[in-house]
């Protein structure tokens, strides 16, 4: 009974996307989900059980689709045959939908060998639908400050992290970021297989602590110490009190060098060393290969040709994007979080003060940026005040935006909400030849994404 309801819930899933489909080009990847998911509650566990070679799942504040593009490039590699979501699609509707959409009109499913369901999982979602896909293999990211409009405290999550894997019993592997001192708490909980991951590079080091306040304190409530921190709270920990540090990664990157747009590293798996470099700057690259890589490992993909696949990676869209216009390059960065924004904030620092910025900065708040839009002020942008900036703030929020940058000490040229009349003033100022560095939060991305495609013919992709 519970297969036939199963079935016909994933035949009508299907049917709901396709006449959506038909209807509008984009946006129909909840609506399967939503309609199979009201008739069978105990979808998605079935539908995990019929991956012959398990389900992984990607979680964390920050970087799961990036690690689950990089980790779809070695799988496709290694012979596995992926299911994956859509980027964005990822609380339970969206990965009922991603099966929905894999399914033949009798609600069949194609049996392939290795098959294998890749998903990342909203890190809010992750403990509700944990059971029900019954991962071979959790990977977990990190966890940062991101949207408190939606989610309770890091901490709160954490726990329930922590309550979820005891939980789960012997079947499963965990894959974690060690330089977290919230994830690397999660292998306390398990008697199963832990796979850590971790930056290992003494010349890389912030220039102070500003930043760290997503997981200041241990488990007794003392502050941690660190020996070395490499962005955020992320970095070689320890806590004097407990006796507890940060442990040596079994995965890890050493030897890091990020420059001309590219993030360079040695891949360290069993003391056997890859040189990898990726075309796509900045720290969280590097992490987001570890653990692509560390997961990867974990599935027990060779490690050669981890190594080879990583460096075949090309930079998804929109998240760091370059546009040519009329001898002009345009680069957008989507930034949503203080720790993103950060992570902008050193990509685009010049060499030298006396280099020119041209920037574009748009702050929207609809429900995708996040409605709360005060995380401007938790990011470092005093860093960029003695740089020679000429700026333009744009979007639904441009004048909130405006006083921020305002009150780091760079004042804006113009201030303008309306988005393709800011791109052309922004653009008067830079030379032929030169960039533009726009900042963008997620629907400012898509339609700054959408101004740039019609003026570059570059092709167009699928709105997630
Ligand atoms: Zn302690």
């Amino acid at each position: 009974m519970d297969a036939l309801q199963d079935r016909i819930a994933l035949i009508f899933g299907r049917f709901a996307g396709q006449i959506v489909r038909l209807r509008r080009k984009e946006g129909a990847t909840a609506l399967p989900g939503l309609v199979g998911g009201l008739i069978s509650k105990k979808l998605l566990y079935s539908l995990s059980q019929n991956m012959a070679d398990g389900v992984v799942t990607i979680s964390g504040t920050n970087g799961k689709t990036t690690t689950t593009n990089f980790l779809n490039l070695i799988l496709e590699n290694a012979g596995f045959n992926t299911l994956t979501n859509t980027a964005g699609s990822n609380l339970e509707r969206g990965l009922i939908s991603a099966y929905a959409d894999a399914v033949n009109a009798w609600g069949g499913y194609p049996k392939n060998k290795q098959q294998v369901g890749l998903f990342e999982v909203d890190e809010a979602e992750l403990a509700r639908t944990f059971n029900q896909l019954n991962p071979r293999v959790s990977t977990f990211l990190n966890l940062f400050r991101d949207q408190l409009d939606r989610y309770g405290e890091v901490d709160n999550l954490a726990l329930r992290w922590q309550d979820m894997i005891k939980a789960k019993g012997e079947y499963g592997s965990i894959v974690i970021n060690v330089d977290d001192p919230n994830i690397c708490r999660l292998q306390e909980c398990t008697t199963g297989e832990v796979i850590t991951f971790g930056i290992e590079d003494d010349n890389l080091k912030i220039e102070d602590l500003y930043n760290v306040k997503d997981a200041r304190f241990c488990a007794r409530g003392s502050v941690l110490k660190y020996d070395n921190l490499y962005m955020s709270h992320l970095g070689q920990w320890r806590c004097d009190c407990c006796t507890v540090f940060r442990p040596k990664p079994k995965v890890r990157a050493q030897n890091i060098s990020l420059k001309n747009g590219s993030s360079g590293f040695d891949l360290v798996i069993d003391d056997i060393r890859h040189k990898i470099i990726i075309n796509m700057p900045g720290l969280y690259v590097v992490y987001n290969a570890l653990a692509a890589a560390a997961t990867a490992y974990a599935l027990e993909v060779d490690i050669d040709l981890i190594a080879s696949s990583l460096n075949a990676v090309k930079p998804p869209q929109g998240r760091q994007e370059i546009f040519l216009v009329d001898q002009k390059e345009i680069r957008i960065l989507l930034t949503k979080n203080p720790t993103g924004f950060n992570e902008t904030i050193k990509i685009i620092m010049p060499d030298s003060e006396s280099i020119e910025v041209n920037l574009l900065a748009i702050l929207n708040d609809g429900i995708q940026d996040g409605e709360d839009v005060s995380w401007i002020y938790d990011a470092d942008i005093e860093r960029l005040k003695k740089y020679n900036i000429d700026l333009v703030c744009s979007g639904i929020r441009a004048n909130d935006f405006a006083l921020r940058w305002h009150l780091a000490g760079i004042n804006p040229r113009l201030v303008c909400s309306n988005i393709e009349e800011s791109l052309d003033r922004a653009l008067d100022n830079v030379p032929l030849g030169g960039r533009l560095d726009v900042i963008a939060t997620y629907t400012a991305m898509l339609q700054i994404r959408s101004i740039l495609v019609s003026r570059s013919r570059k092709a167009d992709y699928e709105i997630i």
